[in-house]
This record gives structure tokens, sequence and C-alpha cells, in this order.
């Protein structure tokens, strides 16, 4: 079943220190807020194609066309649907649907430090700002009538509000609960609670220790390549009981681009049937020292190579069964066959 628009049917509650202003007030109030009425506003008024669905690297239009149309709702996500449905056709500003769709970047504490990240904000804190969130009276009722709950951090499993959300989803089976993680706890806080993610997206970027090191740097030392290995590790053994479907993820820059088509032996290694590859070049980084700009961004000028190692990495990716989602908009190259 596909929902209908997935604006409309997502409520994008973020939430960090600098702006938990968005988030005040029950889950009604921030679905109803005047940043998503004015954003329908535009959407009846300009047609919403024109807001999101030209968009093809957003993580919410590859949901939309690949997952949406297998799942098999429950009464009550049916019902929601039904409702969503009309509001939608009524054009409805302030809406009496739940949102199919809620994505939380719960909070952006990390363990990691990559250069390249842009939830720097708060890194350190000890508030867990997930909380105020999770803690909302009507939160458990808008999750029980959702499809899906994208879980977004800085690293989501750090964070009490993470494990507050896994309780909550042992009395929803049929919630779909995406998870994004650095794979650095997935022995504490994954591998036991597998029965409870649907889909998991563990942020890799670099195969060999060194370029590891370099994209995603551990302050403490203790969150290194070897480290994640093991994780690994143990998470292949432990995901032949489950059917959670996983998908490596790798953002390209000049560090590490030419290590590519190894992306998909790592995979392979580890029983992971998929790979993301995106690239960094378009967005704005410009709190990263002029050093790190050049290191992300010089590797645009081998538009050859570039074009050829992702070639390679997806034909690679069939050889051995692996999908590789390779999209990478300096090069107007978009592959997500496998
Ligand atoms: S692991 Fe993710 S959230 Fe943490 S610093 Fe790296 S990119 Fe940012």
């Amino acid at each position: 079943m596909t929902s209908v628009c997935c604006y409309h049917a997502a409520t994008g509650v973020t939430i960090t220190g600098f702006n938990s202003d968005n988030n005040s007030g029950t889950m009604w109030d921030i679905w109803n807020s005047d940043g998503l009425q004015q954003m329908r506003r535009e959407m009846a008024e300009s047609g919403y194609q024109n807001i999101c669905f030209n968009s093809r690297d957003t993580q919410c239009y590859e949901h939309i066309t690949e997952m949406t149309p297998f799942r098999l709702l429950s009464s009550a996500q049916m019902k929601n649907f039904k409702k969503t449905n009309k509001n939608f056709q009524d054009k409805k500003i302030i809406v009496d649907n739940y949102p199919s769709f809620i994505q939380i970047f719960l909070d952006y504490k990390c363990n990691l430090n990559c250069p390249h990240c842009f939830q720097f904000v708060g890194r350190n804190s000890s508030v867990d700002y997930g909380l105020d969130i999770v803690n909302k009276p009507d939160f458990y009722e808008f999750l029980s009538n959702a499809e899906t709950l994208n879980i977004l951090g800085g690293e989501a499993t750090l964070l009490k509000s993470y494990d507050k959300i896994i309780e909550h989803k042992k009395t929803l089976p049929d919630l779909n609960v995406l998870l994004t993680t650095n794979g650095c706890f997935l022995d504490k806080k994954v591998i036991p609670n597998l029965d409870c993610i649907t889909e998991m997206v563990i942020s890799v970027d670099g195969v060999t220790p060194e370029v590891y090191s370099d994209m995603r740097p551990s302050p403490s030392g203790k969150y290194d390549f070897e480290h994640l290995c093991n994780q690994l590790e143990l998470y292949k053994e432990a995901s032949k009981n489950y059917r959670t479907h996983t998908a490596l993820s790798f953002t390209v820059c000049s560090k590490n681009y030419t290590q590519m088509p190894d992306f998909v032996n790592f995979a392979a290694k580890y029983n992971i049937p998929q790979i993301n590859v995106y690239e960094i070049a378009e967005m704005n980084y410009d709190w990263l020292s002029l050093k790190d700009q050049m290191k992300l961004a010089v590797y645009q000028a081998d538009t050859q190579r570039l074009r050829e190692l992702a070639e390679e990495t997806v034909a690679r990716g069939r050889a051995v069964g692996v999908k590789a989602c390779v999209k990478l908009r300096s090069i107007d190259f978009f592959d997500t066959e496998g």
C-alpha cells in the first residue's frame, strides 16, 4: 500500500539542543504546527511533486517507491491511510489523520566525530533530547497508527530514548522500524532487539583501517576499524535468525572513492545484501576546515575515473549478489539495480 504523499504522511520531527522549540507541545501540536500547515498549503497550491517527488536521491522517495507497495497494513494503519487519502484529496491544511511515516532525529549525541557530519551541535551533551519526544503523552498513540518509524541520530543507540522506543515497538508488531547506526554498538543495542528492527543502515565509509579512521575518527580511540569488523562479525552470525533488511552506507569523497568497488566485497564478507553509495559534494559544508573541504571535493575533477569506479561497483555487486545503489550527483550517475 502506497501512502498518497510522503510529506503529508511524514513528520520530520527533529530535535536538537538548537531547535527544540520546533518540538514543543504534543505530537498533535507538532503535526499541525505552523510550519507543516504552510508546507501543506504550498503543496496544495503548487503540486506536491514540485516539492519532493522530483528529488531522486531522498530516502523517503526510495521508501515510498520501493518498500511501501509490499506492505500489508494493519486495520489501524489502513483506517489511517484512508483518512490520510481523504484529507489529501480535500486539501486539508489542519489534518486529523496521523502521519504514516514518522522520522525522528533523536539527538545528535555520538561517539564518533566524522568531519563530514553536519550533526555536530551538542554531540557531547549529557542531555538526551530524544526523551522530550518519546515522553510526550500522545507519542505512543502516534506510533500505534503509523506505518513506519525512522530512527536517526547522532548515534541513536547510545540514547535512553532509543531504548524507550524499542520497548514501545515490542507491543506494536505492525510498525516498521528503520534504524541508521554507525554500527559501534551492534552487540549491546541492536542484536538483542533485532526482532524490533525492520531495516537497518550501517554507516561505514571506509574498508581499510586508515580510510575508516580518517572518515570516522573515534575521539576515545575505542571505536576503530577493528571494533567495527568485530561488531559486523557478531551481526553476521546473529542476523541468520532474523529478517532485518540491512545495508551498508558509504559517503564518498576524495579520501575513499577509489575503494568504491571494494565496498561490495566488504558487504559480501558479512552477508549484507545491499550497499548505498552517496556523495556529499553538493552540500555546503562551510564548517569544515579549508583542508577538509579540499579533501572532500577534489575527486570531482576525476569524473572519468569516478564513473568507471561507479560502474565497476554496480557490476561487481551484480556478480556477487550485493545490490549496489550508487547515486553520484556530480556525474549524474544513479544506479539502484543489483
Ligand atoms: S557516526 Fe554519524 S552522527 Fe556520528 S559523527 Fe559520524 S556521521 Fe555524525
